[in-house]
């Protein structure tokens, strides 16, 4: 099968590798779209170590099950189907509770580290176990598919933020995950959500994605704005989206006394925390980490319409076209949402 391999840090090429075989507990996909996640982009040139060569990247993919392991039941060839990026091994305390996404025994597809190899989806074909496969309604595309890891995730830092519906909501940060926060934020019922960014471009977008009011400013003018929409209170809750030390600071400003931050962004490592703002206003900080079961209601907002996750795929490209691609994603070339790689047919140089 032909396969996109991060030969080395920083170069990636189409390469031949056998078709793998499914093993107990086990379905082979064939990949139709497979999403290229911002953690592939940052783990291509080895800076967060979890992209170790040479490794077949890629886990927010959807196919068709083209082959079923031994002792698998309820799936059969030509299903469509989708599956968490997540594998949790389902027996440690966190998988008992359904944290998954905190499993003690933690893998995740297409990653490569000191931990663990598991091969990823930027390939015709893919092994997943079926425990984390979820079949696909016909109205959902492949490629829309693609999008489910990210918009389970938007959806997962709204209910660890346990909404009560009505609240008052900022976002900061309209980048992908920022947008489906905006979405899922308003699934869950806030009353008024507003878009924070410096970028016109992503602004425009959370605008005509439904956000009421969208701010481009941070720091002081960032939290004057978000005074003057609130009556000079704050939000009652913010899902931070970016993860540097002026946005994590921002969202403690522009929280009112008692709020939530929600803390989704993690570009940076550590961040300077202003202790007396947080605990003399009694500001809740709830870190999110990907998903833990949100996949189901993601799948049924996306083919409903309440989440809409077209206007965020910005291409849908061969496998062949993947290194370039990787390669402008790398260099920050603006205005790209999603990438979606599609792996059949044309475009793969031999
Ligand atoms: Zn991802
Ligand atoms: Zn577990």
């Amino acid at each position: 099968m032909k396969a996109l391999l991060l030969s080395q840090y920083k170069n990636l090429e189409v390469v031949d590798l056998p078709t793998p075989t499914p093993g107990p507990g086990e379905v082979l996909v064939q990949v139709a779209a497979c999403g290229i996640c911002g953690s592939d982009v940052h783990g291509y040139d080895g800076s967060t170590g979890r992209r170790i060569p040479p490794v077949v990247m890629g886990h927010e993919a959807a196919g068709a099950i083209a082959a079923v392991g031994p002792e698998v039941s309820g799936f059969a060839v030509g299903d469509r189907v989708t599956f968490d990026s997540t594998v949790y091994c389902g027996a440690c305390d966190y998988c008992a509770k359904g944290e998954v996404n905190l499993c003690n025994n933690r893998q995740v597809i297409g990653v490569s580290c000191a931990e663990f190899r598991r091969a990823g989806a930027f390939a015709e074909y893919v092994i997943i176990p079926a425990r984390i496969v979820y079949r696909l309604p016909e109205a959902l595309s492949f490629e829309e598919a693609a999008m489910l890891e990210a918009v389970s995730v938007a959806l997962h830092g709204v209910r660890v933020s346990e909404l009560e519906g009505g609240e008052t909501a900022l976002v900061i940060g309209a980048g992908m995950i920022g947008l489906l926060l905006l979405q899922a934020a308003r699934v869950a019922g806030c009353s008024r959500v507003f878009v924070a960014d410096i970028d016109a471009t992503r602004l425009k977008l959370a605008a005509d994605l439904g956000a009421d009011e969208t701010v481009q400013a941070s720091g002081a003018g960032l939290l004057h704005e978000v005074l003057r929409l609130t009556d000079g209170r704050g939000v009652d809750v913010v899902f931070e989206a970016v993860g540097r030390n002026e946005t994590v600071a921002g969202a403690i400003d522009c929280v009112r006394k008692g709020g939530k931050v929600a803390l989704v962004g993690n570009i940076a490592p550590e961040v300077s925390l202003p202790l007396q703002k947080v605990v003399s206003r009694q500001i809740r900080l709830q870190g999110s980490c990907a998903s833990s079961g949100e996949y189901p209601e993601a799948i049924a907002l996306i083919s409903s319409g309440k989440i809409r996750v077209g206007q965020l795929i910005t291409a849908v490209a061969p496998l062949g076209d993947g290194p370039s691609w990787f390669q402008r994603l790398y260099d920050r070339e603006p205005n790209l949402m999603k990438i979606v790689l599609d792996p059949r047919g044309n475009g793969i140089q031999p």
